[in-house]
């Protein structure tokens, strides 16, 4: 049996798709990956793609779960839709370094159930990163559904090789077991992994300061050591985060400082030091 993502044919599909100048503008690229729904994965993308931007890159942020995009709540933006200038796209300005385009935005009924094959998934994905005017950016975060199906083959084809993953777990033995196929995806598709974060990692007690390991810890660590990709931090279980995302605020934004946020940046803190390093190759320097 072909074990590859894509089924029959898998060695032509997974050669890399030409999207003709229309990413060059676009510095640095983060594909953000999880074997399990769940884990974090989107709050995660959410709070990179808003340091980002606090820390004054310009920033995209691409939500491509359509079945079930939660990135226009998580950035209280739920409802909005994006206006188009001729055939362009144009994203949604969360702040001025940061644009935004999610599935969610084109749905005409948010309650509706999107069935669409891989092929129509393609088509979706290769617009939003054709049509829509992302103009010059430092970095494009792209938010995917979780595991190694059409929409993060597609997403990692489109982008290219340079396009690094950030791939997202909670401690559990049960999705650090998808994780390593993620990673093995990545390298089959021949992108790097910028690093693992360990979310849902322990609960910093506000009373006592003890930490509980409500969910074990400690194993995204050890899967990055033994697959040999950097490790990006643990990021505690914090009401605050939950809270957060359900009203629309990115939590980077109003907490500066906590256990989550301090955990959080330094995962901001990982992107910044790969955009800087995309520049410097742009430009000659590497
Ligand atoms: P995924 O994209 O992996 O499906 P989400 O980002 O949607 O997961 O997160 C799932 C739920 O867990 C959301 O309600 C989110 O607010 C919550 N959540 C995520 N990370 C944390 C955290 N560190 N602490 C508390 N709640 C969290």
């Amino acid at each position: 049996m072909n074990q590859s993502p894509s089924g029959d044919g898998a060695n032509e599909s997974l050669q890399p798709l030409e999207i003709p100048g229309a990413i060059a503008r676009i510095k640095s690229k983060i594909v953000v990956l999880s074997g399990k729904g769940g884990v974090g994965k989107s709050t995660v993308a959410a709070n990179l793609a808003a340091g980002l931007a606090l820390e004054g890159l310009r920033t995209g942020l691409l939500d491509v779960d359509v079945h079930g995009p939660s990135i226009p709540r998580i950035m209280g933006l739920a409802g909005v839709k994006p206006e188009m200038a001729g055939d362009a796209i144009l994203p949604v300005e969360w702040n001025w370094n940061l644009k935004v385009v999610s599935m969610g935005f084109f749905l005409a009924n948010p309650d509706e159930a999107v069935i669409w094959r891989g092929p129509v998934k393609g088509g979706v994905i290769k617009q939003f990163l054709t049509q829509v005017a992302w103009g010059d950016l430092d970095c494009l975060v792209v938010d995917c559904p979780p595991g190694t199906g059409d929409e993060p083959l597609s997403v990692l084809q489109m982008l290219g090789e340079d396009a690094t993953a950030l791939v997202v777990t909670s401690p559990q033995d049960v999705a650090i077991d998808d994780v390593r196929r993620s990673i093995g995806f990545c390298r089959e598709l021949g992108n790097p992994v910028l690093g693992i974060v360990e979310n849902l990692s322990g609960f910093h007690c506000p009373q006592c300061g003890t930490v509980h390991d409500i969910f074990k810890s400690g194993g995204g660590e050890r899967l990055a050591e033994s697959a040999g990709v950097p490790f990006l931090g643990r990021i505690p279980i914090d009401g605050e985060v939950g809270r957060a995302a359900d009203q629309g605020e990115a939590y980077l934004a109003v907490k500066g400082t906590s256990p989550a946020a301090s955990a959080f940046k330094r995962v901001v803190a990982a992107a910044v030091r790969h955009a800087a390093g995309r520049g410097r190759e742009a430009s000659g320097d590497a």
